[in-house]
């Protein structure tokens, strides 16, 4: 095999020929039917495995009766709560595909993903039913069903009754739709969305077959050479990322993880949760860790049955994984592994973790390849292999990672020359997904990510997109024209975006403080909360561009640096 091409170290796991609902309902632990699985981080409400089979079954037919039929898509816009993985398989076992939305999307944001993925019904929660009404108009949506959660109902026109809670209470009269084999690779169970590599967000295909694999290659990797599988957790990152579609969503249920759910991030209620449902993993994004690291309401808490640390999601930096473990020795004695795993949105997550048995010496990367995988390295410009190998200076080389696998996507939904361009195929004409991520693998197989050629921006591990954040800059009346990077600050332990805008002739007669205030306004009215260009706006003479046209990020990036050096 090439030197440019490397396998998972891990052996292959037999995969299953299951659909996902008749996957998490085999109950392959062997999960107590009266074991709590979710539990609402604040009011206590909870859902016993036996109680999500049967809501389940109670939704999946009522929507059926409803009307959603075999392949529709059925779209989502609910925060996290102890029903939304219930929704999940209610909606998958249904027949249909869930797409789910941010709850903290604007109407114009969740317009977008309700005309790309072309639903028919929308399940949104009554908290947040004023957003969805403008962003139903002009798409398919022939339905809304609210999620009252527990609460009265809000007027809107056009609502149809019965609610989400109405229909998990019911009778089923239908059964569950399995999803035949021939079909895995097919039918989606989720479409959720990513930039990608480049351009606005797309709708990300995750079949059947993608989502079960993965769920399968998690648990071989996480249990490698003996080890055992978490059996409680604490869930704040939102639901609608496939990062906590995996863990949570469907991974708690699956392994009948007690699980206490946030609707939102809170400190103490998180600090609360840890030491109520004594989790021995914690599954957050790197922002938390430093939160855990310097927050004195960390001693107020017991967090003693905390064993290791998983961040994912965006990059975590060694100093400060040690820097937890070492708050862990300080407060309990114990022994922490503050590790790393790496994934996407287009594989399903999970691509490479850290396996338990090289906790202590390989922790600070994001791990090996995990099982079932390949990874090959090319060089972005060339798009040639790349030989891996140790050079003698004791240098590793950096390439960029395609990967294959069952967890891969088929790519973008409805868009043929985005999906084109997320693969790279070979001389044996095997297809690629190329990642945007640059990275070294060592002797051992482990990988380490030092940079991202992608235009995505990671902020607190949500994805902002550049390209949708010019587009909006570009509206406003006093912008010429602009570019979109990030800068990563340490003490947040996240990138923010920064924008470079070059102001109309009119505008740039204007007190600076006062335009560049109108169009941080300006973007904070039209997008999510965690898009807003928190690292500032600066006032430039030209963007730099190619001949052809293109904005040159790396020299956006390199002005952020050299403001930074002269500040
Ligand atoms: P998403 O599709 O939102 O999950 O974003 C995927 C991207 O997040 C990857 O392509 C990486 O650029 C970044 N990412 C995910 N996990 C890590 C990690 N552990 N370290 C560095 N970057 C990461």
């Amino acid at each position: 095999m090439s030197s440019a091409i490397h396998r998972s170290p891990l052996p292959d796991v037999a995969l299953l020929d299951l659909d996902l609902i008749s996957y998490l309902f085999s109950n392959p632990y062997n999960v107590s039917r009266d074991r709590t699985i979710f539990i609402d981080a604040v009011s206590g409400r909870s859902h016993t495995y036996d109680d999500v089979l049967q809501r389940t079954r109670s939704l999946a037919s009522g929507l059926r009766q409803l009307g959603v039929q075999t392949g529709d898509t059925v779209a989502m816009m609910c925060p996290n709560s102890i029903d939304y993985p219930i929704i999940c398989y209610g909606i998958i076992g249904a027949g249909a595909t869930v797409s789910p939305s941010n709850a903290t999307y604007t109407s114009e944001e969740v317009h977008h993903q309700l005309q790309t993925t072309g639903a028919k019904y929308l399940i949104v929660h009554s908290s947040l039913a004023q957003t969805v009404k403008d962003a139903v108009k002009g798409t398919a949506v022939q339905k809304v069903i609210l999620q009252t959660g527990n609460d009265n109902p809000p007027a809107m026109d056009g609502v149809m009754m019965p609610t989400i809670e109405d229909l998990m209470a019911q009778k089923p009269t239908k059964d569950l739709v399995i999803t035949p084999s021939a079909l895995l690779d097919e039918r989606s169970a989720f479409i959720c969305f990513s930039s990608g590599t480049t351009g606005p967000a797309k709708g990300v295909i995750t079949t059947h077959r993608n989502i079960v694999a993965n769920l399968q290659q998690w648990d071989a990797h996480s249990t490698h050479g003996g080890a055992k599988l978490p059996t409680a957790s604490v869930a704040f990152l939102p639901f609608s990322h496939i990062y906590a579609i995996s863990y949570f969503v469907c991974g708690a249920f699956l392994r009948g993880m007690k699980t206490a759910v946030m609707a939102s991030f809170d400190l103490d209620v998180f600090l609360n949760s840890i030491q109520t449902v004594q989790p021995e993993e914690l599954a957050v994004v790197p922002p938390i860790v430093l939160l855990l690291v310097k927050d004195p309401r960390v001693e107020k808490y017991d967090l003693s049955s905390v064993r290791t640390i998983l961040s994912a999601a965006a990059p975590l930096s060694k100093e400060l994984a040690e820097a937890l473990e070492g708050r862990f020795r300080k407060l309990y004695g114990t022994t922490v592994y503050c590790h790393q795993s790496y994934g996407l949105t287009e594989t399903s997550p999970l691509v490479s973790r850290v396996s338990p048995e090289r906790m202590v010496d390989k922790r600070h990367t994001v791990g090996c390849i995990t099982p079932n995988m390949q990874f090959r390295f090319i060089d972005s410009e060339t798009m040639q292999d790349v030989d891996m190998t140790i050079q003698d200076n004791g240098q590793l080389p950096l390439a960029e990672i395609l990967c294959r696998g069952p967890n891969v996507t088929k790519g973008y939904l409805g868009n043929e020359s985005a999906t084109k361009d997320l693969f790279h195929v070979d001389s044996n004409g095997d297809k690629w997904m190329r990642t945007g991520d640059i990275a070294t693998i060592d002797q051992d197989g482990y990988i380490t990510i030092h940079d991202r050629i992608k235009e995505l921006i990671k902020y607190k591990g949500h994805q902002v997109i550049p390209s949708e954040l010019e587009g909006k800059l570009l509206e406003h009346s006093d912008v010429d024209d602009c570019g979109v990077t990030s800068q990563y600050i340490e003490d947040q332990a996240t990138e923010l975006p920064v924008a470079f805008v070059v102001l109309t002739a009119e505008a740039r007669s204007q007190p600076q403080n006062a335009v560049a205030m109108n169009l941080n306004q300006w973007i904070n009215e039209r997008v999510a909360h965690h898009k807003r260009l928190r690292g500032g706006i600066r006032f430039i003479d030209a963007i730099p561009k190619s001949p052809s046209g293109k904005i040159l990020r790396r020299k956006l990036k390199e002005l952020v640096t050299r403001d930074r050096g002269a500040s």
